[in-house]
C-alpha cells in the first residue's frame, strides 16, 4: 500500500483480521470541525486499547483546505462536486475538485477485493440548533444500515441534491449514510460523532464495546442523552432558492419542528412563504451561503 497523506488521513486501525472496511469522512465542509475532533479521540482510543476488530476503520479529511480556514468551502460546496462529469472529466480547476480526486485516491488504497463489505459514514453538523439525524440515500442496503443506529433518520435528500459525497460513495458500491451531529460548535455534536463511529465499530466491525474504557459514556451521551427516540422521515418538499433571491426564514424555526398550514415560513423577495403542508420543518436556512431555502418532511410510519 501506498503511503497515504498523513494530513488527510486522521487514522487507520486493524488488527489483521479480514472484514468489512469503514470509511468515515469529516470536514467536508470546513467549517465543520466535530467530526474530526471525534475521529481524533476514536483513534487515540483504538491505539491505546488495541481492541481485536473485524476488518479496518479509516477516519479521512474531507475538504482539508476549508477546514483550516475555518470556511465552508473555498471556491464551492464540496458536498455538491461528485458528479459523474467532474469525476470521469478528471476536473480539477477548484479547490474542491482538488479535494475530490485526493479523497478517490485515498479511498482506491481500499479496494472492494480487500473486505468483506464497504461502509461509509459522513461526519457533519448544522448551522443551526438540532437534533442529531442519519440522512440516507435509499440505494444499496442504506436504509437497513441505517436503521441499526438509534437516531431520527431523513430519507431522499441526496436524491434531491446532487453531487454529495454521500451519493458518490453510495454509487461506486458502499453502503452508508450522512450523520448530522448537531450545531457546528457545539460540544454536544462531538459526543454525538464519537458515539455513532463505536456504535458503526460495533456494528460494521464487532467491536466489543466493553473493551473501550469510556463506554458506556460515549454511546450512552449519544443513544440516551442527546438523540430523540428512532423515527424515519421522508422529503416532501425542497424550497430552492436562485442566487440573486433575497430570502429570510421567519426566525427561531428549530430543525424537525412541526409546522401547520398556512404558517408564515419565510419571506422571499418580499413576499410571504406560507406552509402548505401539515408536516415538518427540515434544514431551515440561518446562514448566508447556501441555495436550499428549507425542506418539508413527513414521517414514514
Ligand atoms: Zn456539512
Amino acid at each position: 500500500m501506498e503511503i497515504m497523506d498523513s494530513s488527510r488521513v486522521i487514522g487507520k486501525y486493524t488488527t489483521g483480521i479480514n472484514g468489512p472496511l469503514l470509511f468515515i469522512t469529516a470536514g467536508v465542509h470546513g467549517n465543520e470541525p466535530s467530526g474530526v475532533e471525534a475521529l481524533k479521540k476514536v483513534f487515540k482510543a483504538l491505539e491505546e486499547v488495541k481492541p481485536k476488530i473485524n476488518g479496518c476503520i479509516v477516519g479521512v479529511i474531507g475538504n482539508k483546505n476549508a477546514l483550516k480556514k475555518n470556511k465552508r468551502y473555498i471556491d464551492e460546496d464540496l458536498n455538491r462536486t461528485w458528479t459523474e462529469a467532474n469525476i470521469n472529466g478528471q476536473n480539477s480547476s477548484t479547490s474542491e475538485q482538488k479535494e475530490m480526486h485526493q479523497l478517490i485516491e485515498v479511498l482506491e488504497n481500499f479496494p472492494e477485493a480487500d473486505f468483506t463489505k464497504r461502509y461509509f459514514m459522513d461526519c457533519h453538523t448544522t448551522s443551526s440548533e438540532s437534533l442529531p439525524y442519519v440522512s440516507v440515500q435509499l440505494v444499496n442496503d442504506n436504509n437497513n444500515w441505517a436503521h441499526n443506529f438509534p437516531t431520527y433518520i431523513v430519507q431522499g435528500f441526496s436524491d434531491i441534491v446532487y453531487g454529495a459525497i454521500d451519493h458518490y460513495l453510495s454509487r461506486i458500491g458502499l453502503t452508508g449514510f450522512t450523520f448530522e451531529a448537531g450545531q457546528h460548535e457545539s460540544k454536544t455534536s462531538v459526543e454525538n460523532h464519537e458515539g455513532m463511529v463505536w456504535l458503526a465499530l460495533k456494528e460494521a466491525c464487532n467491536l466489543d464495546l466493553s473493551k473501550i474504557p469510556n463506554y458506556p459514556e460515549c454511546v450512552e451521551k449519544f443513544s440516551e442523552k442527546n438523540a430523540p427516540d428512532q423515527k424515519t422521515f421522508k422529503i416532501i418538499y425542497r424550497h430552492g432558492l436562485e442566487n440573486n433571491d433575497d430570502f429570510k426564514m421567519k426566525s427561531g424555526f428549530k430543525n424537525f419542528q412541526k409546522i401547520y398550514k398556512e404558517d408564515l415560513l419565510a419571506v422571499q423577495n418580499g413576499k410571504e412563504i406560507k406552509s402548505d403542508w401539515n408536516a415538518r420543518i427540515f434544514m431551515p436556512l440561518y446562514q448566508s451561503q447556501g441555495n436550499d431555502g428549507f425542506f418539508v418532511i413527513e414521517e414514514v410510519k
